[in-house]
């Protein structure tokens, strides 16, 4: 199946409140074109170099979503554009987003992402973390950024159970935190599920897909 087909046949079978992001890592603009006449506008990458190259070249209605790890003397290249960044593990990052941000006179959304997997390999922090930056005056004082949700990654294994039980860790960590409200924080979205588990992740509550090899095709 072509791009635009993989496209229109995800987004047939994707409830309402489910946003897709189209991961693009490694492709090049052409495939991404493709999906953007697809009607395609919001696309996930992982290396902010190659970003901010797409972006360059690319139609400006796209939103760009950073979804990897991320490294903070790097902050500077997406700060003038980016709309997402998923992957906040901590805070050192979220103040080095908001001063970045304050320089483009901008506020830049930011999920919080938590660890749920057995594996050692995945980012995250802890609920209690996240917990306690939410809470804290320093957070607080922040002018340039949002927290509008929390981003998790299951482990990489054919045991659904497992996975099940990691995305529904994240829906209750979601729970028991959505009650903190202030002007840096309303959190709204769960950005889980990939190209392999993303109808699980739906089905745990994940209202942000992460799709990138079912649409463009193995990396
Ligand atoms: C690459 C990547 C994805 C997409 O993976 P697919 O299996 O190709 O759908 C999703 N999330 C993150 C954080 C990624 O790095």
């Amino acid at each position: 199946m072509t791009i635009s087909e993989n496209l229109k046949h995800i987004q047939a079978t994707l409830p309402k409140h489910v946003t897709l992001v189209a991961v693009s890592k490694t492709k090049p603009v052409s495939d991404l074109m493709e999906a953007y006449k697809t009607g395609q506008r919001i696309f996930g990458e992982n290396k902010i170099q190659e970003m901010v190259e797409k972006h360059e070249t690319m139609p400006k209605d796209i939103q760009w979503h950073m979804i990897g790890h991320v490294q903070r003397n790097k902050v500077k290249y997406m700060a003038e554009f980016v709309n997402l960044i998923h992957g906040v593990d901590n805070v050192k990052l979220l103040n080095e987003i908001d001063k970045q941000a304050k320089k483009h006179d901008r506020i830049i959304d930011c999920l919080l992402q938590i660890k749920i997997a057995s594996e050692d390999s995945k980012f995250g922090m802890t609920p209690s973390d996240a917990e306690a930056i939410l809470k804290s005056e320093a957070f607080s004082a922040l002018k340039n950024i949002r927290v509008t949700g929390l981003m998790g990654m299951a482990t990489f294994t054919e045991d659904e159970n497992q996975v099940k039980a990691e995305f529904s860790s994240l829906k209750s960590v979601f729970e028991s935190l959505k009650h903190i409200e202030n002007e840096n924080c309303k959190l709204q979205t769960i950005s889980m599920g990939m190209s392999g588990d993303y109808q699980l992740a739906i089905a745990c509550g994940s209202t942000m897909i992460r799709v990138g090899s079912s649409i463009f095709g193995v990396r």
